[in-house]
């Protein structure tokens, strides 16, 4: 396993001579690794000759500065995590590339943003104005830095993921981008780096979130539909939500009589973490 703090060693790496590696894949997170994430490694070192794991707390994506001052870091941590996950694959090859500070990533005189404008308004885009214009313009730049052939997302922040395949798509990037499913605990609650700061109470009441969607999801699946949407209304007299939406999937417009496929993507605010979490519901149209 290699480890890589600075992008001018990191790169020499990549571009080396002797660089027989058919294939590799990139994993990129903001760190304090828990299952979700190396549940996206695992899938990546099976799936490649190399894989890169990026850890790095991109200033660029949050609004505000006391939430990136406090996003936990744990690299040391991470680095243990990974190295024991790698131990099955003997015959592949590992880097982990943790940028020291902003500026190995975007030098001092880096300038262009990349925004999608329409699917980053909705959703996490509305109280977050900027956020996904900071993940575009992060995972853009590491593409180009890693060039990797696969790139790992979970599917726990769908709209993130939507909005990196469109990036790829529009910017005819040769990278395909993997989905991965939610990895959740016991209780149904998805992992997320943001959970360690829920005190043992707000923990419960995180609940309300994977219980709110799954009763969404029961009313999709015996399509009805008004009491889906009374049922939403009801449930966002709760002000801890920023939002609890239904979406048509294709679209991310309201759900029609054509919708097939349907996202049920909610935000819930606790003291100290706002969480996210969705599910995709597909029903069968004759
Ligand atoms: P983050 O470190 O939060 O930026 O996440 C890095 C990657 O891990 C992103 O693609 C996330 O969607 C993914 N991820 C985070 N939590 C989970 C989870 N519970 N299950 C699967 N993937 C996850």
């Amino acid at each position: 396993m290699n480890h890589f703090q600075k992008t001018q060693d990191l790169l020499s790496y990549i571009d080396r001579k002797d660089n027989s590696s058919e294939s590799r894949g990139l994993v990129p997170t903001m760190g304090n690794l828990h299952q979700g994430h190396l549940s996206l490694i695992k899938k990546s070192l099976e799936e490649n000759q190399e894989t890169v794991v990026s850890i790095f707390v991109n200033k660029k994506q949050f609004n505000e500065s006391n939430d990136f001052d406090s996003y936990p870091r744990t690299l040391q941590k991470d680095l243990e995590l990974i190295k024991v996950l790698f131990e099955d694959y003997p015959d592949k090859k590992l880097i982990v590339f943790s940028p020291e500070n902003q500026e190995e990533v975007f030098p001092k005189n880096y300038k262009t943003t990349i925004s999608l404008g329409e699917f980053t308004q909705k959703l996490c885009g509305i109280d977050r104005p900027g956020h996904f214009d900071g993940v575009t313009t992060v995972i853009y730049r590491l593409f180009a830095l890693i060039k990797p052939c696969r790139a790992y997302f979970g599917l726990k922040d769908y709209q993130q993921f939507i909005i990196i395949k469109k990036m790829v798509n529009d910017l005819l990037l040769p990278v395909k981008v993997v989905g991965l499913p939610t990895v959740r605990d016991h209780n149904g609650l998805a992992l997320s780096s943001r959970n360690n700061r829920l005190s043992e109470r707000e923990k419960i009441d995180a609940l309300k979130l994977p219980k709110a969607i799954e009763g969404a999801k029961s009313f999709i699946q015996s399509n009805k539909m008004e009491e889906l949407e009374s049922y939403r209304l009801d449930l966002i007299q709760d002000k801890h939500w920023d939002y609890f939406e239904i979406l048509d999937e294709e679209n991310f417009q309201k759900p029609s009589n054509e919708t097939k496929s349907f996202l049920i993507a909610g935000a819930y605010n606790l003291k100290n973490a706002r969480l996210i979490d969705n599910q995709l519901v597909q029903i069968k149209k004759c």
